[in-house]
């Protein structure tokens, strides 16, 4: 094997010949090589640690002291063996980056010397200062301290010379501070509720995992750009900035060649990706100028978030040596296209078996339809708490802005699927003759797979669409920390597939149906109290606002009012239940999703003034004086007729400047007023929603007057990069 190591700065920044681009090196050479993956453990480990550890991951059983002394250091062999110098308990607070604190391996020993140490406890916990992030006034109540306590689901694995551990972010109560905690506990319920409604099915399924492939979508702009616009740096996004002349409307861009400097970038991120582990796969141009896509193949959910996390870091990273830098905003340029990161979810046994892939047979299709109806049932549940778990700032603009689905939430199975339901829905239901039932499976459910074969109607306006043998969540954003939509999926589908095995029993028991009866007479059931979720047609149109309207579904624009799902009765009720968070939990959460969206508004609103201010007007008025200067010395020049007919346009655009000039001035003082109301409110949520409400809208006023200016004034003068500059220089 080729000695393949973390590419060192001087590698790149020297463009040196890159060790992983040497000719006959192969991915599945490297693939993991920095990954305390179950080969490394093995070899490092006691066969009982290692049992104990590939127990705990695949069961969940806990570790004991004394096994976590010998993961410890058989984790420490290997990670300085590879060069690892520090270690860190790695976790992802609800600020949406990753945290890490380095400690290092060194430890004296009090004699002038020093060894290496990294013990059980070290690896089991650690007490981060908990006061520095995010907690819904968790904290304050309790203990200000909080821990991270090392999940052993998902692999340790070594960045740069840092040991990172995977862990849970808790209170000193032990309530969820981090994504991920929630997270575990959603996919241990869909685990328990999902293995028992294959019991129906087939006996030896003992787990089931929650299965994820994101695709996450960015920009790369030059970094010299992206330092000179203030907006990007600070909010992410630009403010300002007018749509140039050629945007995507060619479509030239979408799935075109790749430029040279991004696909170095591209094969860099890929190679560091790699080796951490992450199965990276798919990398292409978007539709957008300067954009593109990355998708791994799909992975555990679990180790499928993490992954998303480190991979979003180490974009950043790369990016950088490549002297771009990467917008992952959800709209960084308003006319153009936003980003999105799509979640592709499904649900598999440990038997190896896809439940949201049609079978061959028709038991197996029974099984699949009975996965398929219950995750539409559980998507019309929640589909208020859906929405908000896609809600932020960012996806604020891309929601219904015709490049995304709206904000109401739908479901889209296609043509033939639903001809399949809307065949069991019309079925009698209850017991049924032999030959009723031989019927419907040979020509209902049997049906499914050739059916499937042909089904090519993808339906790229629906937020939550079927495709094949996963559904996708369309509508989440690509800043997001995927954590979030999925702890709400996975939770919504074990309280449903719970509600599913009492309603098939009591069905058994009661009115003794045999127990395909049963699970087709409640199947059904769900077919038509779900039917309001499903939507075939185009979800970007107007027609489809006012049907859903009538249907009763919710299209909420505003992310904190959408944000309301988060605590409303069905939802507590729902995530205490199913173990995923306390009320208090998701009290907190729901206060450090208002605060987060109010403090990036108020971000952004105070990025606008400066920018107005002190850069745009500034510029406006030094350009009206050339005018002005150059009016005068026309009028000096010129007899009076001629002046009149020469002068009259520039003497018309002194005046446009000046109005448009009054008019940001004023906008950016009343923004600064509605401001000062929106912070003078005690309550978060009603904070929120007056940034919402009154400064939002302030926005949209400074920035057309604003790209109005843009396209009058000297180029030279213009103080910002322009659209057509970051997004077309390559
Ligand atoms: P698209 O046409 O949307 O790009 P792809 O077929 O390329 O769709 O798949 C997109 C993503 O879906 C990939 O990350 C892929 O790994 C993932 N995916 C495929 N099967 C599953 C599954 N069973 N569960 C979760 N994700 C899946
Ligand atoms: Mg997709």
């Amino acid at each position: 094997m080729p000695t393949v190591r973390f590419l060192a700065l001087e590698e790149t920044m020297g463009r040196k010949p890159k060790n992983f681009e040497a000719p006959g090196t192969r991915v599945s050479d490297y693939f993991g090589s920095r990954v305390f993956n179950r080969k490394a453990m093995r070899e490092y480990m006691t066969s009982e640690a290692y049992k104990a550890v590939i127990d705990a991951m695949d069961n969940g059983t806990k570790i004991n002291r004394s096994i976590a002394d010998q993961v410890a250091s058989g984790m420490k062999a290997w990670a300085l063996n590879l060069g690892a110098t520090h270690y860190t308990h790695w976790f992802q607070p609800l600020t949406g980056t990753t945290a890490e604190k380095h400690d290092s391996f060194f430890e004296p020993t009090g004699n002038g010397e020093a060894i290496e140490k990294f013990s059980g406890g070290m690896l089991v916990q650690q007490e981060p200062d908990a006061s520095s992030f995010p907690n819904g006034g968790i904290r304050n109540t309790f203990e200000a301290r909080g821990y991270t306590a090392w999940d052993p689901t998902s692999p340790a694995f070594i960045f740069g010379t840092t040991l990172c551990i995977p862990t849970v972010f808790v209170s000193y109560t032990g309530e969820a501070l981090d994504y991920k905690a929630p997270l575990l506990r959603a996919l241990q319920s869909v685990d328990a509720a999902a293995t028992a409604v294959c019991k129906y099915f087939d006996k030896n399924v003992t787990k089931v995992n929650a299965t994820l492939g994101w695709e996450q979508e960015y920009f790369l702009v030059d970094e010299a750009y992206f330092a000179a616009r203030p907006d990007l740096q600070l909010a992410g996004r630009a403010l300002v900035g007018h749509a140039p002349a050629k945007g995507q409307q060619l479509d030239d861009h979408y799935f075109g060649s790749i430029p040279e400097r991004a696909i170095e970038f591209m094969k860099e991120l890929e190679y560091e990706s790699r080796i951490l582990g992450i199965p990276v796969k798919t990398r292409h141009n978007e539709v957008a100028p300067a954009q593109y896509e990355f998708a791994p193949v799909f992975e555990e959910a679990n180790v499928a978030v993490d992954h998303n996390s480190l991979f979003m870091d180490l974009m950043e990273k790369v990016a950088r040596r490549h002297n771009f830098r990467v917008l992952m905003h959800e709209k960084p340029f308003a006319n153009i296209n936003g980003s999105g990161k799509h979640n592709n979810w499904s649900l598999a046994t440990d038997t190896g078996v896809n439940l949201l892939a049609p079978g061959s047979t028709p038991m197996s299709n029974l099984m699949f339809l009975t996965f398929f109806i219950n995750t539409i049932k559980a998507v019309y549940r929640h589909a208020d708490l859906i929405r908000a778990s896609i809600g932020s700032a960012g996806n604020e603009h891309r929601l219904g802005a015709n490049e995304a689905p709206p904000a109401i939430i739908s479901v889209f199975i296609g043509q033939q699927l639903s001809a399949v339901l809307d065949q069991l829905e019309n079925i009698e239901g209850g017991k049924m003759t032999p030959e009723e039932k031989t019927d419907l499976k040979l020509n209902v459910v049997g049906k499914i797979p050739d059916v499937l074969l042909d089904n090519t109607d993808r339906n790229r306006t629906s937020p939550f669409a079927f495709t094949g043998n996963k559904f996708e969540l369309r509508a989440a954003g690509s800043a997001s920390n995927c954590a979030q939509p999925m702890t709400v999926l996975n939770a919504a589908m074990a309280e449903q597939l719970i509600e599913f095995k009492a309603d098939v029993d009591a069905l058994i028991e009661k009115d003794s149906l045999k127990k395909d009866e049963a699970i087709f007479s409640v199947l059904k059931r769900y077919i038509k109290e779900s039917k309001t979720i499903r939507f075939e047609g185009d979800g970007y149109g107007d027609a489809w606002k006012e049907e859903a309207a009538k249907r009763g579904l919710k299209n909420e624009p505003s992310t904190p009012r959408a944000l309301d799902a988060y605590v409303s009765e069905q939802s507590l009720k729902m995530f205490e239940a199913m173990g995923v968070m306390s009320h208090r939990e998701a009290e907190a959460r729901h206060e450090i999703l208002l605060e987060s969206y109010f403090m990036k508004i108020q971000i952004e609103s105070r990025v606008l003034g400066d920018l107005a201010g002190n850069h745009i007007v500034p510029t406006a008025i030094k350009y009206q004086n050339t005018l002005i200067d150059n009016v005068q010395r026309l009028k000096e020049i010129m007899d009076a007729e001629t002046f009149n007919s020469v002068a009259k346009e520039q003497l018309e655009m002194i005046k446009e400047i000046s109005a448009r000039i009054s008019k940001i001035l004023s906008s950016k003082d009343a923004m600064i007023e509605a401001r000062k109301a929106a912070n003078a409110l005690e309550d978060v949520r009603e904070k929120a929603i007056a940034y919402y409400d009154n400064v939002k809208p302030f926005f949209e006023v400074i920035r057309y007057e604003s790209d109005k200016l843009e396209l009058m004034i000297d180029d030279e003068q213009w103080p910002l990069p322009k659209f057509r500059e970051m997004l077309f220089t390559r």
